[in-house]
C-alpha cells in the first residue's frame, strides 16, 4: 500500500483569498457524562459541504470536505467555478484548500478545475485520474493518503463509466465515520452508464470494490438521479420494502445524497443485487456480469 502526504499550499495573502489562516485552536467541547459532567470529549466530525451545480438540468454535485481539527479541506468536482467560487472565497477565510479531486474525467466533474486554479492564490495539487484536466496526482488503487490530522482517503479505482474513474473513500478516525464519493459509478439506487467498460467492469466496481466497504459508509454520488433511478428500480424490483422506503425519502426530499449507506444500496440497488434470483429472472442471465450489462441496457432503454 502506497502512502502519501498532501503538500499543503503555501500561505497567500492575496485579497480574494486573504484569510487562509488558522484560527485559534479552540476545539469544541461537550459533555456526555451524567450529573457531574466529568466525561468530556472533543466534539468533531468530518464536514462535508454539499454544492448542488446546473440544478434542474444535470444535478451535479460538488463537495466541499473539511478536517474539523485542522481545517484542512479538499474540494471534490468542482465543475462549475461560478457557483462554486462564492462558496471557496467565503470558506477560505477557515479553511485551507488543500486540494482538488476529481471522481472522473468528465467535464461535468473535472472540467473546471484550471479555472479555480485559477483563483486560487497559490497552487495546488488536483489529485484524480488520469485523464482529469490539469491533473497532478493520480493514486493507486487501494494508496491512502490524509486530509489534516483525522481523515484518511482511499483511492479506489472503479474503471467503466470511465477507465479512470475513482470512488474516493474516507475515514474520519475521531469519529469513526465513514463516506464515499463515488461519481458517476454509483448512484443512490442506480449506476453510471458504461461509457468506457462493460458489465463485468461494472460488476467489480460496485459489487466488489464498492460493497467491500464497510456497510454504514455514506454515499456521496456526483448527481441527484434518485427519483428517475426510482422509477426504474419499481419495474425490477415491484414489492421492495427498501425501494418504498427509498421512493418516499425521494419525495420528501430534493436532495438525496450522504442520506444512504452502502448497506442500503445493497438492499434497494438493483446493480448491486445482480447475484440475486430475482434480478436473474428478471434479466434472462445468470452470470453476474451478464446480469449487469442487461440491466443498464433496460435502464437506457428507459
Ligand atoms: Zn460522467
Amino acid at each position: 500500500m502506497i502512502t502519501s502526504k498532501l503538500v499543503r499550499p503555501i500561505l497567500s495573502t492575496s485579497a480574494a483569498f486573504a484569510s487562509f489562516i488558522r484560527p485559534a485552536n479552540t476545539p469544541q467541547f461537550q459533555g456526555i457524562g451524567l450529573g457531574s459532567g466529568i466525561f468530556q470529549q472533543p466534539l468533531r466530525k468530518m464536514h462535508i459541504q454539499s454544492i448542488p451545480m446546473w440544478v434542474g438540468s444535470s444535478n451535479n454535485y460538488a463537495y466541499l470536505v473539511s478536517d474539523d481539527e485542522t481545517k484542512d479541506a479538499v474540494i471534490i468536482d468542482p465543475a462549475n467555478p461560478p457557483e462554486v467560487t462564492p462558496i471557496l472565497s467565503e470558506k477560505s477565510k477557515t479553511l485551507n484548500l488543500t486540494a482538488i479531486m476529481n471522481t472522473h474525467h468528465h467535464w461535468d466533474h473535472a472540467g473546471g478545475n484550471k479555472k479555480i486554479l485559477s483563483s486560487l492564490p497559490s497552487q495546488i495539487p488536483v489529485i484524480g485520474g488520469a485523464d482529469c484536466e490539469a491533473v497532478t496526482k493520480t493514486p493507486p488503487h487501494n494508496s491512502t493518503f490524509s486530509i489534516g490530522k483525522n481523515i484518511q482517503v482511499t483511492a479506489l479505482h472503479t474503471p467503466c463509466h470511465t477507465q479512470d474513474s475513482i470512488c474516493w473513500f474516507m475515514e474520519d478516525s475521531k469519529t469513526n465515520e465513514r463516506v464515499v464519493f463515488t461519481g458517476d459509478t454509483l448512484f443512490i439506487g442506480g449506476c453510471g452508464k458504461f461509457f468506457e467498460g462493460n458489465g463485468a467492469e461494472m460488476h467489480k466496481a460496485l459489487n466488489e470494490v464498492l460493497a467491500g466497504l464497510p456497510d454504514d459508509t455514506k454515499v456521496y454520488p456526483g448527481h441527484e438521479y434518485t427519483k428517475s433511478n426510482v422509477k426504474f428500480l419499481k419495474k425490477v424490483l415491484p414489492g421492495n420494502e427498501a425501494v418504498d422506503t427509498l421512493e418516499k425519502f425521494a419525495d420528501d426530499n430534493q436532495q438525496t445524497q450522504g442520506k444512504f449507506t452502502i448497506g442500503q444500496e445493497k438492499a434497494h440497488n438493483a446493480f448491486m443485487r445482480v447475484h440475486t434470483d430475482e434480478m436473474k429472472k428478471v434479466t434472462g442471465e445468470t452470470e453476474p456480469a451478464a446480469v449487469m450489462a442487461k440491466l443498464r441496457e433496460m435502464k437506457n432503454a428507459g
